[in-house]
C-alpha cells in the first residue's frame, strides 16, 4: 500500500518506519528541513530503542523516503496519516492549527480517493472538522478516519509492531476495509482491532491517557499519606496491585507525571468537558495533585537543608520524563531545576540520553556530565529524577566517596531504604514510611 505520514516526530517516524517494515511504500513528510536531511542519511533525530536499525533497513530497501514536499506525497499515496503536534493552548485546549492547515493543503491537491487518517491526539469532533475543510477544497472522494496512537516512548517500536489493540474510528465501509488490510499484519496474534465511530475513537485516546494519569496521581496521594501515617507505599502497592481488578501496572508513586502527552491530554479533556458545561471533578484533582507532586522532592530538599540550602551543590540523575527516551517535555526535572536554581543551588546533571534536549530548554544554567559518577563529585546530595536502569544498581561506596554529604532523594523509589541506611546514607524516598508530620490532635 502507498502511505504518507505527515509529521515525522516521535509518533510519525515510528508509524512510518513500522508501516514500511511491514512491506508498504511510505513517504514521511516534515516541515523541518534539518530533520528530513538527517533522516535521509538514516539518522534518527530522536532516541528510541530499535528505531535506527529499522530506519536504515527500510531506507536501503527503498520502502521509506523522507521529504518536505507535502503536495507530491499526497498525490503519490492513497492513505495519508496525520501525526502532527497538537500542543496545549493557553486555555488548556488542544491547538489544532497544524492539523487543520495540513487538511486544507491535502484537500487542494487531491487527485483521487484518499483515506485521511488522524493519528494525532485530537478533541472529539476533529474528524468532522477535517472532513469539512477537505470537502471545501476538493471534489474527489475521500474519508476521514480517527486512529489514535497508543505507543509509549521508550518502547514505541515494539508497541506499534505488537499493539495491545488498534482503535479505528470510521463509519465508512470503504475506509474500514483499507484500514483493516493495512493493520492485518499487526494484529495477527489476535489482539483486537476495535472499530467504532470517529467521536468514540477520539474520546477513547483522551479517556485512556486521563485514566492512566489518574492512577499516577492516586498513588502519589496514597504515598504522601504513607509518609504521614508511617506506612510504606511499596508494600501498599504490592498489596493493592495483586487484586486483578486493580492490576500491578502503573501503580508506582513518584514525582509526578510529565511528557508530551499526559499533561496536555488531561488539560484538553478538561477543556472539552467545560465547553459542554460539564465539570470533570476527578480529572481536575488529578491535575492539581500532579502539580503539587512535582514539588515533593524539592520540599524534601528544603526540609533537609533548611537555611543551609543556598550555595549547596546538588546532582540530578535523570532528566527525561521517563527512562529510555530523550524527551524532556513537561518533565518533572524542569520543575526541580527551576525551583532549585531560584534557591541558589548549583546543579550537576547526568542523563543517558536527554542532556542535549535539556540543554535546549535550560542552556548552561546546569552543569552536564557524561558520567553519572562524575556528576556526583563534590555534591551535597543526589536526587534520582528518572529511573533509568543504569541507576538501579550503582556502586554505593563509590557514590559515598564522591558525595560531600551522603544524602539521597530518591524520586522514583528505586533503592531500598533499609539498605541505604545500612550503607550510611541519609535516604528520602516517596511514601516510604517517613513520618513527616504527626497525627493531628
Ligand atoms: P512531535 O512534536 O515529536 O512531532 C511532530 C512533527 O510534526 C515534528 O517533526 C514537526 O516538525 C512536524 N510538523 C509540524 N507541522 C508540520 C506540517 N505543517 N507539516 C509537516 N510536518 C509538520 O510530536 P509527537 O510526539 O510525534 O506527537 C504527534 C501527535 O501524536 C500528538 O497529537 C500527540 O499527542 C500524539 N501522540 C504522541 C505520543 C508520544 O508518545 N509522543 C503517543 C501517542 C500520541
Amino acid at each position: 500500500m502507498r502511505i504518507s505520514v505527515i509529521g515525522t516526530g516521535y509518533v510519525g517516524l515510528v508509524v512510518g518506519t513500522c508501516f514500511a517494515e511491514s512491506g508498504n511504500d511510505v513517504i514521511c513528510v516534515d516541515v523541518d528541513e534539518n530533520k528530513v536531511k538527517m533522516l535521509k542519511r538514516g539518522e534518527s533525530p530522536i532516541y528510541e530503542p530499535g528505531l535506527t536499525d529499522l530506519l536504515k533497513k527500510n531506507i536501503e530497501e527503498k520502502r521509506l523516503v523522507f521529504t518536505t514536499d507535502l503536495e507530491s506525497a499526497v498525490k503519490k499515496t492513497e492513505i495519508i496519516f496525520l501525526a502532527l503536534p497538537t500542543p496545549q493552548s493557553e486555555d488548556g485546549s488542544a491547538d489544532l492549527q497544524h492539523v487543520l492547515a495540513v487538511a486544507k493543503r491535502i484537500g487542494r491537491v487531491m487527485n483521487g480517493y484518499k483515506v485521511i487518517v488522524n493519528k494525532s491526539t485530537v478533541p472529539v469532533g476533529t474528524a468532522d472538522r477535517v472532513r469539512e475543510i477537505v470537502a471545501a477544497e476538493t471534489r474527489q472522494a475521500f474519508d476521514v478516519v480517527s486512529n489514535p496512537e497508543f505507543l509509549k516512548e521508550g518502547a514505541a517500536v515494539n508497541d506499534f509492531m505488537k499493539p495491545d489493540r488498534v482503535v479505528i474510528g470510521t463509519r465508512s465501509p470503504r475506509a474500514l476495509a483499507i484500514m483493516q488490510d493495512l493493520y492485518a499484519p499487526f494484529v495477527r496474534t489476535g489482539n483486537p482491532l476495535i472499530i467504532m465511530d470517529e467521536r468514540s475513537s477520539e474520546l477513547t485516546k483522551y479517556a485512556a491517557n486521563s485514566f492512566l494519569a489518574t492512577k499516577v496521581s492516586f498513588m502519589n496521594e496514597v504515598a504522601n499519606l504513607c509518609e504521614r501515617v508511617g506506612a510504606d507505599i511499596d508494600m501498599v502497592r504490592k498489596g493493592m496491585g495483586t487484586d486483578p481488578r486493580i492490576g500491578m501496572q502503573f501503580l508506582f508513586a513518584g514525582i509526578g507525571y510529565g511528557g508530551s502527552c499526559f499533561p496536555k491530554d488531561v488539560a484538553a479533556l478538561l477543556n472539552t468537558a467545560k465547553s459542554y458545561d460539564y465539570d470533570l471533578h476527578i480529572l481536575d484533582s488529578v491535575e492539581s495533585v500532579n502539580r503539587r507532586q512535582k514539588q515533593v522532592v524539592v520540599s524534601k530538599v528544603k526540609h533537609h537543608f533548611g537555611d543551609r540550602l543556598k550555595g549547596k551543590t546538588i546532582t540530578l540523575w535523570g532528566l527525561s520524563f521517563k527512562p529510555n527516551t530523550d524527551d524532556v517535555r513537561e518533565a518533572p526535572a524542569l520543575t526541580i531545576i527551576d525551583t532549585l536554581l531560584k534557591e541558589g543551588v548549583t546543579l550537576r546533571v547526568h542523563d543517558p540520553a536527554a542532556m542535549a534536549e535539556m540543554k535546549k530548554k535550560v542552556g548552561n544554567a546546569v552543569k552536564y556530565f557524561d558520567s553519572n559518577y562524575e556528576a556526583l563529585k563534590g555534591s551535597h546530595a543526589l536526587i534520582v529524577v528518572t529511573e533509568w536502569n543504569e541507576f538501579r544498581r550503582p556502586d554505593f561506596d563509590r557514590m559515598k566517596s564522591l558525595l560531600k554529604e551522603p544524602v539521597i532523594f530518591d524520586g522514583r523509589n528505586i533503592y531500598d531504604p533499609k539498605i541505604m541506611e545500612s550503607k550510611g546514607f541519609v535516604y528520602y524516598g516517596i511514601g516510604r514510611g517517613e513520618r513527616v508530620k504527626g497525627k493531628k490532635g
